[in-house]
């Protein structure tokens, strides 16, 4: 028998207790009292002062699964939903932290110790990545860990890239960042890809699975990079990758959770193909729907609460695709608590709320839907070229309530684009026809951002700012 995912986060969890590791809770996928971030992205969030300098805890090292949300802002899923064997909106990140404590020796040790010792990983399978110029690094991975040199690869910086690349973690525009070394598994010659640093590396052959990064540096606004105050190591590594290699499966989709959560979608919709790519980006959505729902997040216009209204949009959508002829999305709440309740009972807890706003919000989808899908296949049959008009882009989202992203959705599918420009345009003239036309002038419209913003930071946020959103835009 294979280990479930819940026994391979106890696992994880508990070496690193053994190693002298506080266990420390997942925390809200709000960032606590971090406004340049949209959601929490990441195992270190939580610790972003620690490792400034500027918060102190009892320990100087800590583990934790961290519930994670990737659907914008610098590290954005979303569009990889459905295409990518590993890539969620919602994923656990594994991690241990080292507050000036262990640095790259340490780190690089226990990683292995865990892969290869405890869930006894082979190690020819494992590939590592480390910092184009990090020799040190390098070094403890040739020499002192005997991994063999054709499987080390130095990756640098994206150059000209707004932030540097692969081998040089940051959590978004500012705050801590370093150098890392990233571990990758190898699914099989089967499966199309190339190792990292390759021309190939997009592919799903070569998966990577820990990233451990050495924090090192508090990146400002102006770009300046400040040392911090002491070098400390931050790690993560997706809960959901590495259950896929202890399941014997490749795609995470095939996980236990996810089986469980595509079998009740399956169930919900009325469909019977199991394999179904719409199934999988159901079973995705619902987890990071139902959890920014625990967390205080509800759809809305602006912001995080716009942010899973697209969410919820596009599940709905992939829903009808399948034949759904009634509201089915919020019934999966109920299966996600079979798989996920117990390490996370606050699911339990708000599952009257989360299934009403999830319910509401696609009965209020479920309106337009349909027409706005078909006025899209209108004007598909309509165009020429392989572009969809701004306007058209526009009018689905202002009178059929169709996110862009979901209308691009549709049109990747059908190997079209959007015409994205014609849709700003068509945006900005309509922002000046409502200045024009209000009675009420800016200051509403900052009243309104400040009313939604107060929504975003409340964790029992149940109240629906929505309405009053189409009260004004009215
Ligand atoms: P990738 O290159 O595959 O997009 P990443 O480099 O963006 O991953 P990191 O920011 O290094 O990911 O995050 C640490 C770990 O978290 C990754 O090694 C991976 O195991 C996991 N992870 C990252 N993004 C996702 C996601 N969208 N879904 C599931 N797991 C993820
Ligand atoms: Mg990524
Ligand atoms: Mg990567
Ligand atoms: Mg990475």
């Amino acid at each position: 028998m294979s280990m479930t995912s819940a026994e391979i986060r106890d696992a994880f969890l508990n070496y690193f207790k053994d190693k002298g590791h506080q266990i420390v809770p997942s925390s809200s996928l709000i960032p606590g009292n971090d406004p340049t971030l949209l959601f929490t992205n990441a195992g270190m969030v939580q610790f972003k002062d620690v490792f400034l300098g500027s918060d102190k805890r009892a320990y100087t090292r800590a583990t934790s699964s961290q519930r994670c949300v990737r659907a914008g802002g610098k590290h954005n899923d979303l569009e990889n939903v459905g295409y990518t064997a590993r890539h969620h909106t919602f994923f656990e990140m594994l991690g241990n932290f080292s507050f000036g404590d262990y640095f790259k020796e340490g780190a690089i040790q226990y990683a292995w110790e865990f892969l290869t010792q405890v869930v006894k990983l082979p190690a020819e399978k494992l590939w590592v990545t480390v910092y184009e110029t990090d020799d040190e690094a390098y070094d403890i991975w040739a020499k002192e860990v005997g991994v063999p040199t054709d499987r080390i690869i130095r990756i640098g910086d994206n150059k000209g890239a707004p932030y540097a690349s692969d081998n040089f973690w940051s959590m978004g525009d500012t705050g801590p960042c370093g150098p890392c070394t990233e571990i990758f598994y190898d699914h099989g010659e089967h499966i199309w890809g190339g190792p990292p640093g390759s021309p190939e590396e997009d592919g799903d052959r070569y998966i990577e699975i820990w990233n451990i990064v050495f924090m090192q540096f508090n990146r400002h606004g102006d770009g300046r990079m400040e040392p911090l105050p002491k070098p400390s190591v931050d790690t993560g590594m997706g809960l959901e990758r590495i259950s896929a290699i202890l399941q014997h499966v490749h795609s995470n989709y095939e996980i236990d959770i996810f089986q469980h959560l595509i079998k009740a979608a399956a169930k919900a919709i009325g469909s019977e193909d199991l394999e179904n790519k719409s199934l999988r980006v159901v079973a995705d959505h619902i987890r990071s729907c139902s959890f920014l729902v625990v967390d205080g997040v509800m759809p809305s216009n602006e912001g995080r609460g716009y942010v899973l209204r697209r969410i919820v949009r596009r599940a709905v959508r992939h829903g009808a695709q399948l034949g759904a002829s009634e509201p089915f999305f919020y019934k999966l709440v109920a299966a996600l608590i079979d798989v996920m309740g117990d390490a996370y009972p606050e699911l339990k807890e708000k599952q009257a709320i989360i299934e009403k706003a999830l319910l509401m919000e696609e009965e209020q989808f479920r309106k337009t839907l349909e027409r706005g899908l078909k006025l899209l296949d209108e004007a598909l049959a309509d165009i020429q070229g392989s572009v969809i008009p701004g306007d058209v882009v526009f009018k689905l989202y202002d009178t059929y309530g169709f996110p862009v992203d979901l209308t691009n959705d549709v049109a990747r599918e059908r190997g079209l684009t959007l015409d994205e420009a014609g849709f700003e345009t068509a945006m900005e003239a309509q922002r000046q026809r409502a200045k024009q036309a209000s009675n009420f002038g800016a200051d509403y419209n900052s009243r309104l951002d400040i009313d939604c913003q107060t929504q975003f930071s409340g964790y029992d946020g149940v109240r629906d700012v929505s309405p009053v959103v189409a009260l004004f835009k009215g």
